[in-house]
């Protein structure tokens, strides 16, 4: 803990105490690199502080909870009711829009991510999420980033409040199906108190211009769920709920719950997933594109747009001068950004080299060549021919 700011220490060692049990808990757009200690990173302040990738950049984002009690029992949770390890610590809503604006003054922090175990109903405790905010933005006229999560069986007023308090607002389903989530966390119901809230906050970004964008998140592989199952609830969220992100987390057991002797689920199988997601949420790819195994799961070893284009591109490379945007979002390598780009400069000309390519700012030259014609020829010729440098290609992107 940082010494050099000078603020009430009672608030700060309870923070302190708050550990980074929230790292678990993504809130921005790279939540595996969240939650991953660089050793070149210069010590955390306070450890539930959180580097956290924005549209805006990276910024120091507190993740915090109102209490860590809880009266439910999730299976796979370090927080659930009768856990002597952990450590209870409760915040009033005063405390903690006090503490926030303390830190945020001292510049150590620039964001709240603000979560709740769930003490006395759901009702009762996003009561106390709201009102932690509220204090912030009125009294301490705070202007930053909010993300608060919806607790299960919140009202649709409380819903409307804290999209108008904040600029994200999220409630995990944590399991692909109400089947799923029983065995997760019993005591949660998935289509009375969770995905309705999720269907409200869609209709209130829709009917009432709320601008708060809405995420949810999955527990991925405790309870035997598939890739399929996980990611075509993502697909019906993204197309129909309008939800910015849906975030998985790779299950890793906890000691002293029900699951601590289940294997840890590999990290490789979230990021699959993340890129799947991409292809379904920004690239127009539907849940048949996928390539999945007969198991439901998608190939760990290899990028799932890759594995489409070996099946069906190899042999009949995509001509970069002619197709239309959709078909060059199938070369890998070719996000939405370059597919613009290809197209702003087709109209300007024939684009005949991959160094015109890489000028667009086509990344990895060796991913995408097989499958790309340039002016009527495999650009592989061209690969053969010159020395083009490959930038490195960026992770957590589909391309
Ligand atoms: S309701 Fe939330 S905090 Fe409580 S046990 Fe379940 S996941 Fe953990």
């Amino acid at each position: 803990m940082n010494m050099n700011f000078r603020i009430a220490p009672d608030s700060i060692q309870k923070l302190s105490l708050l550990d980074d049990t929230l790292r678990f808990e993504p809130a921005g757009d790279q939540p595996m690199a969240e939650r991953s200690a660089s050793p070149s990173r210069a010590p955390k302040p306070l450890p539930c502080i959180s580097e956290v990738t924005t549209p805006t950049g990276k910024k120091p984002i507190l993740k915090a909870m109102m209490t860590t009690a809880c009266e439910r029992n999730c299976f796979y949770c370090p927080f659930r009711a009768g856990r002597s390890r952990t450590r209870r610590i409760t915040y009033t809503p005063d405390e903690m829009a006090r503490t926030y604006d303390i830190i945020h003054r001292a510049g150590l922090v620039d964001g709240l991510f603000l979560s709740s175990g769930i003490i006395k109903g759901g009702v009762s405790t996003q009561d106390k999420l709201i009102d932690a905010a509220e204090i912030l933005r009125k009294r301490y006229n705070y202007r930053g980033y909010i993300h608060l999560k919806i607790m299960p069986g919140a009202e649709y007023d409380q819903v409307r409040r804290a999209m108008q308090l904040a600029d994200r607002v999220s409630i995990n389903l944590e399991g692909a199906t109400a089947e799923r989530l029983a065995a997760l966390a019993p005591k949660k119901d998935y289509w009375n108190e969770l995905f309705p809230r999720l269907q409200w906050m869609s209709e209130l970004r829709r009917k009432e211009g709320l601008r708060a964008g809405i995420v949810t998140q999955f527990v991925v592989g405790a309870v035997g769920d598939t890739d399929l199952e996980l990611l075509q609830v993502s697909e019906h969220l993204y197309s129909r709920l309008g939800l910015r992100r849906t975030y998985f987390m790779a299950f890793h057991p906890v000691i002293q719950t029900p699951f601590e002797s289940l294997p840890p689920v590999s990290p490789q199988r979230e990021f699959r997933l993340y890129q799947a997601s991409f292809l379904l949420r920004d690239y127009g790819w539907s849940i048949e594109d996928l390539p999945f195994l007969r198991n439901g799961n998608l190939p760990l070893d290899v990028d799932p747009k890759l594995a489409w284009a070996r099946e069906h591109l190899l042999g009949h490379p995509i001509d970069v001068n002619r197709a239309e945007r959709h078909e060059l979002l199938r070369i890998p390598g070719v996000g939405p950004k370059l597919a613009d780009a290809i197209l702003a400069a087709r109209r300007r000309g024939r684009i005949r080299e991959i160094g015109h390519l890489v000028a667009l700012g086509l990344r990895d030259v060796e991913k995408a060549s097989p499958f790309l014609l340039l002016d009527g020829k495999p650009a592989t010729q061209q690969l053969r021919l010159l020395d083009f440098p490959t930038a490195p290609s960026l992770p957590r992107t589909c391309g």
